[in-house]
């Protein structure tokens, strides 16, 4: 058996999921609300899509490393920003969501690179359109002191990522 599977990293795994899953809850995003997403995301391809095969690959999505680190990561910098304990020029820049910051979306590749090419389609699709929760995100971002910067591509790259396992498990 491989080191990385080892019974201790699952068991890590499985802690750091729940706080990954934690600290979504505290920005006010479900793993139900991102499941809604990778429904809407695959419902016109797969006719039989049901929201608990979502919700189980938004919780497979959730198990795997890099996918926890881009999380803890990406929500660590806009709490940061948001309650100023960061140094300038940074600051300002995730505080405004500066257009040209462009590491959000860099993060995030890292979670939909895990499910191959496909997850990028999803990810642009999502970034684009900003469904669902994501404009909530987004617009709660743009009208009060949240910063949710990371928040709401690490969002959609999870429901991207998602789809894209659905997509490769009834191909
Ligand atoms: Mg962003």
């Amino acid at each position: 058996m491989k080191k990385t599977d080892s019974l201790d990293d699952r068991v890590n795994d499985t802690k750091t999921r729940d706080t990954v899953v934690n600290m979504l809850n505290e920005r006010g995003v479900t793993l139900n609300d991102i499941a809604e997403l990778t429904f809407d995301l695959q419902k016109k391809y797969i006719e039989e899509l049901t929201m608990d095969v979502c919700t189980d690959h938004v919780e497979r999505v959730v198990m795997k490393r890099e996918v926890q680190n881009a999380i803890l990561t990406g929500l660590e910098l806009d709490k940061m920003a948001e309650e100023g304990t960061m140094r300038e020029p940074l600051k300002t820049m995730l505080q405004n969501d500066y257009p040209l910051y462009g590491i959000d979306e860099v993060l995030a590749l890292a979670i939909v690179n895990v499910y191959g090419s496909i997850g990028f389609t999803n990810f642009g699709y999502v970034d684009k359109l900003k469904p669902g929760v994501i404009r909530r995100i987004d617009d709660e971002g743009k009208n009060s002191d949240r910063c949710n910067t990371f928040l709401d591509d690490i969002v959609g790259a999870i429901a991207a990522a998602a789809a894209s396992s659905i997509a490769h498990r009834y191909a």
